[in-house]
């Protein structure tokens, strides 16, 4: 009997991506109910060990396909956008009906390139999603198919997965898929492919066992997988490809089934903190006073109250430095308002700030999740 991989029990926020074959027979473009039903037993399971998930589902153009009529094989861009918005009222109903069997509540939750990579629409999709995880819900996410054009979208799931799973920092992303895992060569071709159940790093010789780049499908999807493991692994994410064929197929997985690892070497806390405080460039700084400076130190957020004066021009999200009054760096994070608007609200209470700028944005100007500290001032990484 093959063990429990640590990195699947301590996982406390997992990334569940669901490939469209798993949801819709391919022949009949049929919604595949009971499938679903395990996934959802599945998921309340882990849930019940106390922890999160967040699923990203396919799907929405295969059950729309069937009901606009549209004929098979590849569809024009707008087709498959027409038949994406059909499919994704069926998805978002079925996940609705499975999980609420099990008491959990569902949230649809549809993203574009632009949300996780434009740091203002990055930090409202991961506030939101936040939000949704610490009620409890499960959001469902899936690329909004209907205004991502050719140049603008993901057009596959494994990477926009893999981005969800880094903006929200998850230990753990689970693809599951029509294959057991990742072979060293096409299953059923090549007689000597192979499993492999342990990638710790990411060769050029890996990479060129995931086939032909020209070719996205010939390997059941293995380049775009692979991309999403370079994203995940970089991210602080462990990724696993497991097979979705089964019912029941996350509590395989818990039970030692088969599958591909492939082994982040930091945790995402301190891949995040360090993309905030090296990857982004500051637009501005905020200079705060001496009762900032110890609540910062003792891991606190920066809250307006703290701040004496705000430098530069940035928009919600971007990159700030954080100075003392000496002017002294004392680390960077995101600011959760504009400079405008933060130049309004700095020196007050946070419960002053719905009258200061007519609208409740953060307590926070500067959230704790989102603020990498230097080294020799405390709470970095
Ligand atoms: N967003 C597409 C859909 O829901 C799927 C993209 C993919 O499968 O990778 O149908």
């Amino acid at each position: 009997m093959a063990t429990v991989r640590k990195e699947w029990e301590e996982a406390q926020r997992l990334v569940v991506k669901i490939g469209s074959s798993l949801l819709a027979d391919v022949k009949t473009g049929e919604l595949k109910r009971d499938w679903l039903a395990s996934l959802a037993a599945d998921v309340a399971a882990i849930k019940a060990d106390g922890k999160q998930v967040i699923i990203v589902s396919s799907g929405a153009i295969a059950l729309g396909r069937k009901t606009l009529g549209l004929p098979r094989g590849a569809l024009k861009l707008e087709d498959s956008q027409a038949a994406a918005s059909v499919g994704q009222v069926d998805l978002a109903h079925a996940y609705e009906e499975c999980f609420r069997s099990h008491g959990i509540v569902t949230a649809q939750v549809l993203l574009t390139l632009g949300d996780t990579e434009e740091r203002r629409r990055y930090l409202n999709a991961r506030s939101t999603m936040e939000t949704l995880l610490r009620l409890g819900a499960v959001p469902v996410v899936n690329e909004n198919d209907t205004v991502a054009t050719s140049e603008i979208r993901y057009g596959d799931n494994d990477r926009l997965a893999a981005r969800v799973a880094s903006m929200m920092s998850c230990d753990c992303l689970v693809l599951l898929s029509d294959v057991q895992g990742f072979y060293t060569g096409i299953p059923g071709q090549d007689e000597n492919a192979e499993l492999l159940s342990e990638i710790n790093d990411i060769t050029p010789e890996i990479e060129g066992m995931a086939g032909d780049t020209g070719t996205e499908l010939s390997r059941g999807g293995m380049v775009t997988k692979i991309e999403a493991a370079k994203i995940a692994v970089d991210a602080g994410t462990h990724m696993v490809i497991a097979s979705g064929k089964v019912e029941n197929p996350l509590a395989l997985l818990a039970n030692g089934g088969l599958c591909s690892w492939f082994f982040a070497r930091t945790d995402p806390d301190a891949s995040r903190k360090r993309w905030i405080a090296g990857a982004l460039e500051p637009r501005g700084a905020v200079i705060v006073d001496d009762g900032a400076v110890r609540a910062l130190k003792a891991g606190k957020s920066l809250l307006p109250a703290g701040v004496t004066a705000v430098e530069g021009t940035f928009d919600r999200g971007d990159a700030v430095v954080i100075r003392d009054s000496d002017g002294v760096e004392l680390g960077r994070g995101l600011s959760a308002y504009s400079r405008q608007d933060a130049a309004e609200i700095i020196g007050y209470k946070s419960r002053e700030i719905l009258e200061r700028l007519g609208y409740r944005g953060r307590d926070e100007l500067i959230h704790r999740d989102d603020m990498a500290l230097k080294k020799s001032i405390g709470n970095s990484d």
